[in-house]
Protein backbone atom coordinates (compact mmCIF):
# COMPACT_ATOMS: atom_id res chain seq x y z
CA UNK A 1 0.00 0.00 0.00
CA UNK A 2 1.19 3.66 -0.63
CA UNK A 3 1.48 4.80 2.68
CA UNK A 4 4.06 7.93 1.63
CA UNK A 5 3.53 9.74 -1.46
CA UNK A 6 5.22 13.25 -2.52
CA UNK A 7 4.02 15.82 -3.98
CA UNK A 8 6.15 14.87 -7.44
CA UNK A 9 4.77 11.37 -7.93
CA UNK A 10 1.07 13.36 -7.61
CA UNK A 11 2.36 15.34 -10.23
CA UNK A 12 3.94 13.22 -12.35
CA UNK A 13 0.38 10.83 -12.00
CA UNK A 14 -1.93 13.32 -12.65
CA UNK A 15 -0.19 14.32 -16.03
CA UNK A 16 -0.09 11.20 -16.81
CA UNK A 17 -3.67 11.12 -16.29
CA UNK A 18 -4.00 14.05 -17.83
CA UNK A 19 -2.51 12.76 -20.75
CA UNK A 20 -5.05 9.17 -21.23
CA UNK A 21 -6.81 8.91 -24.21
CA UNK A 22 -10.34 8.17 -23.42
CA UNK A 23 -11.87 6.48 -26.32
CA UNK A 24 -10.46 3.43 -28.71
CA UNK A 25 -10.10 5.64 -31.39
CA UNK A 26 -7.48 7.81 -29.76
CA UNK A 27 -5.65 4.89 -28.45
CA UNK A 28 -2.60 4.41 -30.76
CA UNK A 29 -0.67 1.43 -32.19
CA UNK A 30 -1.23 -1.88 -30.59
CA UNK A 31 -3.72 -2.74 -33.50
CA UNK A 32 -4.27 -6.60 -32.40
CA UNK A 33 -5.29 -5.84 -29.03
CA UNK A 34 -7.57 -3.04 -30.42
CA UNK A 35 -9.21 -5.31 -33.12
CA UNK A 36 -10.16 -8.11 -31.03
CA UNK A 37 -11.09 -5.43 -28.39
CA UNK A 38 -13.36 -3.85 -30.66
CA UNK A 39 -15.03 -7.33 -31.85
CA UNK A 40 -15.51 -7.64 -27.77
CA UNK A 41 -17.28 -4.89 -27.15
CA UNK A 42 -19.67 -4.85 -29.54
CA UNK A 43 -21.07 -8.55 -29.34
CA UNK A 44 -21.11 -7.66 -25.37
CA UNK A 45 -22.97 -4.24 -26.20
CA UNK A 46 -25.64 -6.03 -29.03
CA UNK A 47 -26.20 -8.70 -26.13
CA UNK A 48 -26.77 -6.25 -23.26
CA UNK A 49 -24.37 -8.05 -21.10
CA UNK A 50 -21.02 -7.17 -19.65
CA UNK A 51 -17.71 -7.85 -21.02
CA UNK A 52 -15.72 -11.00 -20.22
CA UNK A 53 -13.03 -10.86 -17.97
CA UNK A 54 -9.62 -9.78 -19.38
CA UNK A 55 -6.56 -9.96 -19.00
CA UNK A 56 -3.34 -7.76 -20.31
CA UNK A 57 0.41 -8.16 -20.06
CA UNK A 58 3.39 -6.86 -21.68
CA UNK A 59 6.20 -4.23 -19.53
CA UNK A 60 5.25 -1.52 -17.70
CA UNK A 61 3.75 1.54 -19.05
CA UNK A 62 2.32 0.74 -22.43
CA UNK A 63 -0.86 1.27 -22.12
CA UNK A 64 -2.73 -1.62 -19.94
CA UNK A 65 -4.51 0.54 -17.13
CA UNK A 66 -5.24 3.07 -20.09
CA UNK A 67 -7.15 0.31 -22.11
CA UNK A 68 -8.70 -0.50 -19.03
CA UNK A 69 -10.27 2.98 -18.43
CA UNK A 70 -11.07 3.26 -22.48
CA UNK A 71 -13.32 0.03 -21.84
CA UNK A 72 -15.30 1.57 -19.02
CA UNK A 73 -15.71 4.75 -21.38
CA UNK A 74 -16.89 2.34 -24.53
CA UNK A 75 -19.09 -0.08 -22.42
CA UNK A 76 -20.68 3.15 -20.78
CA UNK A 77 -19.92 1.79 -17.06
CA UNK A 78 -17.99 2.60 -14.29
CA UNK A 79 -14.50 1.28 -12.93
CA UNK A 80 -13.40 0.64 -9.83
CA UNK A 81 -9.05 0.44 -9.89
CA UNK A 82 -7.32 -0.95 -7.48
CA UNK A 83 -3.40 -3.27 -7.38
CA UNK A 84 -2.22 -6.92 -6.04
CA UNK A 85 -0.45 -5.67 -3.51
CA UNK A 86 -3.07 -3.43 -1.97
CA UNK A 87 -5.32 -6.16 -1.18
CA UNK A 88 -4.32 -8.40 1.99
CA UNK A 89 -6.98 -9.88 3.26
CA UNK A 90 -9.97 -11.93 1.25
CA UNK A 91 -12.07 -9.28 3.59
CA UNK A 92 -10.69 -6.54 2.18
CA UNK A 93 -11.02 -8.26 -1.50
CA UNK A 94 -15.20 -9.21 -0.40
CA UNK A 95 -15.81 -5.45 0.31
CA UNK A 96 -14.56 -4.59 -3.00
CA UNK A 97 -16.34 -7.01 -5.01
CA UNK A 98 -19.47 -6.41 -2.72
CA UNK A 99 -19.31 -2.64 -3.50
CA UNK A 100 -19.59 -3.10 -7.64
CA UNK A 101 -22.45 -2.29 -8.86
CA UNK A 102 -24.06 -4.56 -11.97
CA UNK A 103 -21.84 -3.87 -15.02
CA UNK A 104 -18.82 -2.03 -13.55
CA UNK A 105 -15.16 -2.73 -14.23
CA UNK A 106 -13.09 -3.94 -11.66
CA UNK A 107 -9.24 -3.01 -12.72
CA UNK A 108 -6.38 -4.68 -10.71
CA UNK A 109 -3.32 -3.64 -11.49
CA UNK A 110 -0.11 -6.25 -10.96
CA UNK A 111 -2.56 -9.27 -10.75
CA UNK A 112 -0.01 -11.39 -10.13
CA UNK A 113 0.96 -10.53 -6.92
CA UNK A 114 -2.38 -10.94 -5.07
CA UNK A 115 -1.84 -13.58 -1.95
CA UNK A 116 -2.98 -17.25 -2.42
CA UNK A 117 -5.84 -16.63 -0.33
CA UNK A 118 -7.13 -13.48 -1.34
CA UNK A 119 -6.99 -14.83 -5.04
CA UNK A 120 -8.90 -17.71 -4.33
CA UNK A 121 -11.87 -15.50 -3.22
CA UNK A 122 -11.95 -15.00 -6.77
CA UNK A 123 -12.49 -17.91 -8.36
CA UNK A 124 -15.89 -18.41 -7.91
CA UNK A 125 -16.69 -14.32 -8.26
CA UNK A 126 -15.11 -14.45 -11.76
CA UNK A 127 -17.09 -17.53 -12.39
CA UNK A 128 -20.29 -17.61 -10.74
CA UNK A 129 -20.32 -14.43 -9.28
CA UNK A 130 -20.42 -15.62 -5.55
CA UNK A 131 -18.32 -15.46 -3.43
CA UNK A 132 -17.57 -18.04 -0.26
CA UNK A 133 -17.33 -16.75 2.98
CA UNK A 134 -16.57 -18.34 6.19
CA UNK A 135 -18.87 -18.03 9.66
CA UNK A 136 -18.05 -19.14 12.83
CA UNK A 137 -14.64 -20.74 13.87
CA UNK A 138 -13.44 -24.16 14.98
CA UNK A 139 -15.54 -27.06 14.15
CA UNK A 140 -19.41 -25.35 14.04
CA UNK A 141 -17.52 -23.24 11.05
CA UNK A 142 -19.24 -23.03 7.96
CA UNK A 143 -19.10 -21.30 4.49
CA UNK A 144 -22.09 -19.59 2.91
CA UNK A 145 -22.41 -18.20 -0.18
CA UNK A 146 -23.29 -14.55 -1.10
CA UNK A 147 -24.39 -13.87 -4.90
CA UNK A 148 -22.76 -10.59 -6.02
CA UNK A 149 -23.33 -8.52 -9.07
CA UNK A 150 -22.50 -9.36 -12.56
CA UNK A 151 -18.64 -7.62 -13.12
CA UNK A 152 -15.88 -7.76 -15.56
CA UNK A 153 -12.50 -8.25 -14.18
CA UNK A 154 -9.65 -6.67 -15.89
CA UNK A 155 -6.47 -7.85 -15.27
CA UNK A 156 -2.68 -6.70 -15.67
CA UNK A 157 0.63 -7.82 -15.15
CA UNK A 158 3.85 -8.11 -16.68
CA UNK A 159 3.81 -11.41 -17.96
CA UNK A 160 1.08 -14.17 -18.29
CA UNK A 161 3.24 -16.36 -17.44
CA UNK A 162 3.25 -14.95 -13.51
CA UNK A 163 -0.57 -16.00 -13.16
CA UNK A 164 -1.54 -19.34 -11.72
CA UNK A 165 -3.34 -21.55 -14.13
CA UNK A 166 -6.31 -21.39 -12.49
CA UNK A 167 -6.62 -17.14 -12.55
CA UNK A 168 -5.32 -17.47 -15.56
CA UNK A 169 -8.01 -20.02 -16.91
CA UNK A 170 -10.58 -17.74 -16.12
CA UNK A 171 -9.76 -14.67 -18.39
CA UNK A 172 -11.94 -14.85 -21.22
CA UNK A 173 -10.06 -12.64 -23.21
CA UNK A 174 -6.10 -12.66 -22.84
CA UNK A 175 -4.15 -9.53 -24.39
CA UNK A 176 -0.63 -8.97 -25.06
CA UNK A 177 0.82 -5.66 -25.63
CA UNK A 178 3.58 -4.85 -27.58
CA UNK A 179 6.60 -2.25 -27.47
CA UNK A 180 5.01 0.71 -30.16
CA UNK A 181 6.90 1.37 -33.24
CA UNK A 182 8.62 4.80 -33.42
CA UNK A 183 6.16 6.02 -36.33
CA UNK A 184 3.31 5.49 -33.08
CA UNK A 185 5.27 7.22 -30.02
CA UNK A 186 5.90 10.18 -32.92
CA UNK A 187 2.38 10.33 -32.39
CA UNK A 188 1.66 9.53 -29.18
CA UNK A 189 4.57 12.67 -28.39
CA UNK A 190 2.83 14.98 -30.77
CA UNK A 191 -0.61 14.34 -29.18
CA UNK A 192 0.63 14.78 -25.75
CA UNK A 193 2.39 17.67 -26.90
CA UNK A 194 -0.67 19.45 -28.24
CA UNK A 195 -2.79 18.59 -24.58
CA UNK A 196 0.03 20.06 -22.58
CA UNK A 197 0.12 23.32 -25.01
CA UNK A 198 4.08 22.81 -26.07
CA UNK A 199 5.00 23.50 -29.67
CA UNK A 200 7.12 20.81 -31.46
CA UNK A 201 7.93 19.72 -34.99
CA UNK A 202 7.95 16.37 -36.04
CA UNK A 203 11.51 15.72 -36.10
CA UNK A 204 11.31 16.95 -32.34
CA UNK A 205 8.46 14.38 -32.18
CA UNK A 206 10.76 11.73 -33.51
CA UNK A 207 13.87 12.06 -31.56
CA UNK A 208 11.61 11.61 -28.59
CA UNK A 209 9.61 8.42 -29.84
CA UNK A 210 12.96 6.93 -30.85
CA UNK A 211 14.56 7.13 -27.16
CA UNK A 212 11.75 6.16 -25.74
CA UNK A 213 12.32 2.64 -25.22
CA UNK A 214 8.98 1.39 -27.29
CA UNK A 215 7.38 2.95 -24.17
CA UNK A 216 4.26 5.42 -24.01
CA UNK A 217 5.21 6.47 -20.46
CA UNK A 218 8.53 7.01 -21.10
CA UNK A 219 8.09 9.03 -24.31
CA UNK A 220 5.65 11.45 -22.04
CA UNK A 221 7.79 11.49 -19.60
CA UNK A 222 11.08 12.47 -21.52
CA UNK A 223 8.73 15.05 -23.64
CA UNK A 224 8.16 17.16 -20.10
CA UNK A 225 11.81 17.01 -19.44
CA UNK A 226 12.70 17.98 -22.99
CA UNK A 227 10.00 21.15 -22.80
CA UNK A 228 11.63 21.88 -19.50
CA UNK A 229 14.95 22.13 -21.29
CA UNK A 230 13.53 24.04 -24.37
CA UNK A 231 12.10 26.22 -21.66
CA UNK A 232 15.06 27.66 -19.78
CA UNK A 233 17.61 26.78 -22.71
CA UNK A 234 16.02 27.84 -25.85
CA UNK A 235 12.92 29.70 -26.83
CA UNK A 236 10.35 26.83 -25.68
CA UNK A 237 10.01 25.00 -29.10
CA UNK A 238 10.97 21.77 -29.29
CA UNK A 239 13.27 20.58 -32.53
CA UNK A 240 15.15 17.85 -33.42
CA UNK A 241 18.46 19.65 -32.13
CA UNK A 242 16.62 20.72 -28.78
CA UNK A 243 15.05 17.31 -28.34
CA UNK A 244 18.80 15.59 -28.99
CA UNK A 245 20.87 17.88 -26.65
CA UNK A 246 17.88 17.66 -23.48
CA UNK A 247 18.38 13.73 -24.17
CA UNK A 248 22.20 13.37 -24.18
CA UNK A 249 21.80 15.63 -20.61
CA UNK A 250 19.68 13.05 -19.36
CA UNK A 251 21.78 10.42 -20.75
CA UNK A 252 19.50 8.58 -22.93
CA UNK A 253 21.58 7.18 -25.86
CA UNK A 254 20.38 6.96 -29.68
CA UNK A 255 18.88 3.21 -28.78
CA UNK A 256 16.98 4.99 -26.16
CA UNK A 257 19.04 2.74 -23.41
CA UNK A 258 19.46 4.93 -20.00
CA UNK A 259 22.68 4.26 -17.29
CA UNK A 260 20.91 1.14 -16.28
CA UNK A 261 20.61 -0.57 -19.20
CA UNK A 262 24.27 0.29 -20.04
CA UNK A 263 25.15 -0.60 -16.64
CA UNK A 264 23.46 -3.89 -17.30
CA UNK A 265 25.27 -4.43 -20.92
CA UNK A 266 28.67 -3.52 -18.83
CA UNK A 267 28.46 -5.84 -16.23
CA UNK A 268 27.53 -8.49 -18.44
CA UNK A 269 30.56 -8.02 -20.37
CA UNK A 270 33.13 -6.75 -18.20
CA UNK A 271 32.10 -9.06 -15.05
CA UNK A 272 31.14 -12.39 -16.63
CA UNK A 273 32.91 -12.28 -19.79
CA UNK A 274 29.70 -11.23 -21.83
CA UNK A 275 27.80 -14.08 -20.44
CA UNK A 276 25.65 -16.47 -19.88
CA UNK A 277 25.18 -15.14 -16.58
CA UNK A 278 22.09 -16.30 -14.36
CA UNK A 279 18.88 -13.82 -13.69
CA UNK A 280 19.66 -13.88 -9.95
CA UNK A 281 23.64 -13.15 -10.63
CA UNK A 282 23.50 -11.22 -12.78
CA UNK A 283 20.76 -8.77 -10.10
CA UNK A 284 23.23 -9.41 -7.84
CA UNK A 285 25.96 -7.72 -9.44
CA UNK A 286 24.24 -4.91 -10.65
CA UNK A 287 22.25 -4.58 -7.10
CA UNK A 288 18.63 -4.95 -8.72
CA UNK A 289 15.44 -6.81 -8.01
CA UNK A 290 15.55 -9.93 -10.48
CA UNK A 291 12.19 -9.22 -10.92
CA UNK A 292 12.87 -5.52 -12.19
CA UNK A 293 15.48 -6.99 -13.49
CA UNK A 294 13.43 -9.65 -15.71
CA UNK A 295 10.04 -7.45 -16.26
CA UNK A 296 11.58 -4.14 -16.41
CA UNK A 297 15.15 -3.80 -18.32
CA UNK A 298 15.22 -6.95 -19.72
CA UNK A 299 12.66 -7.51 -22.77
CA UNK A 300 13.72 -4.09 -24.14
CA UNK A 301 17.10 -4.81 -24.17
CA UNK A 302 16.02 -8.40 -26.15
CA UNK A 303 13.98 -6.66 -28.18
CA UNK A 304 16.87 -4.73 -29.30
CA UNK A 305 18.63 -7.23 -29.85
CA UNK A 306 21.50 -6.49 -27.10
CA UNK A 307 20.93 -9.64 -25.07
CA UNK A 308 19.78 -12.97 -25.27
CA UNK A 309 18.19 -15.53 -23.11
CA UNK A 310 19.58 -18.73 -23.44
CA UNK A 311 19.16 -22.22 -20.85
CA UNK A 312 22.73 -21.07 -19.69
CA UNK A 313 21.67 -17.52 -18.44
CA UNK A 314 22.13 -14.18 -20.26
CA UNK A 315 24.57 -13.78 -23.01
CA UNK A 316 25.09 -10.39 -24.54
CA UNK A 317 25.16 -10.06 -28.52
CA UNK A 318 27.58 -8.70 -31.26
CA UNK A 319 25.28 -5.10 -31.40
CA UNK A 320 25.81 -4.84 -27.31
CA UNK A 321 29.97 -4.61 -27.87
CA UNK A 322 29.15 -2.20 -30.83
CA UNK A 323 26.74 -0.20 -29.35
CA UNK A 324 28.75 0.38 -26.77
CA UNK A 325 31.38 0.88 -29.01
CA UNK A 326 33.49 -1.79 -27.57
CA UNK A 327 35.35 -4.67 -29.40
CA UNK A 328 34.34 -8.39 -28.59
CA UNK A 329 37.69 -9.78 -26.63
CA UNK A 330 37.67 -13.39 -26.65
P1 LIG B 1 0.50 0.44 -17.92
O1 LIG B 1 -0.81 0.31 -17.19
O2 LIG B 1 0.65 -0.59 -19.00
O3 LIG B 1 1.70 0.50 -17.03
P2 LIG B 1 -0.54 3.07 -18.62
O4 LIG B 1 -1.86 2.69 -19.17
O5 LIG B 1 -0.52 3.65 -17.25
O6 LIG B 1 0.48 1.85 -18.72
O7 LIG B 1 0.09 4.12 -19.67
C1 LIG B 1 1.12 5.01 -19.31
C2 LIG B 1 0.96 6.34 -20.03
O8 LIG B 1 1.17 6.15 -21.43
C3 LIG B 1 -0.42 6.95 -19.89
O9 LIG B 1 -0.29 8.22 -19.31
C4 LIG B 1 -0.96 7.15 -21.28
O10 LIG B 1 -1.20 8.51 -21.49
C5 LIG B 1 0.15 6.75 -22.21
N1 LIG B 1 -0.33 5.78 -23.20
C6 LIG B 1 -0.29 4.45 -23.08
N2 LIG B 1 -0.74 3.84 -24.17
C7 LIG B 1 -1.08 4.81 -25.04
C8 LIG B 1 -1.61 4.82 -26.39
N3 LIG B 1 -1.85 3.68 -27.04
N4 LIG B 1 -1.84 5.99 -26.96
C9 LIG B 1 -1.57 7.14 -26.30
N5 LIG B 1 -1.06 7.21 -25.05
C10 LIG B 1 -0.81 6.06 -24.42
Amino acid sequence: KRIISTDLEVEEESIENHLRPRCLKDYIGQTKAKENLKIFIEAAKSRGESLDHTLFYGPPGLGKTTLAGIIANEMGVNIKITSGPAIEKQGEMAAVLNSLSEGDILFIDEIHRLNRQVEELLYPAMEDFAIDIMIGKGPSARSIRLNIPKFTLIGATTRAGLLTAPLRDRFGLISRLEFYTEEDLQIIVERSARVLGVRIDSRGAMEIARRSRGTPRLANRLLKRVRDFAQVKYDGDITREVADDALNLLEVDKEGLDLNDRTILLTLIEKFGGGPAGLDTLAAAIGEDTGTLEEVYEPYLIKKGLIMRTPRGRVVTESAYLHLGLSKIK
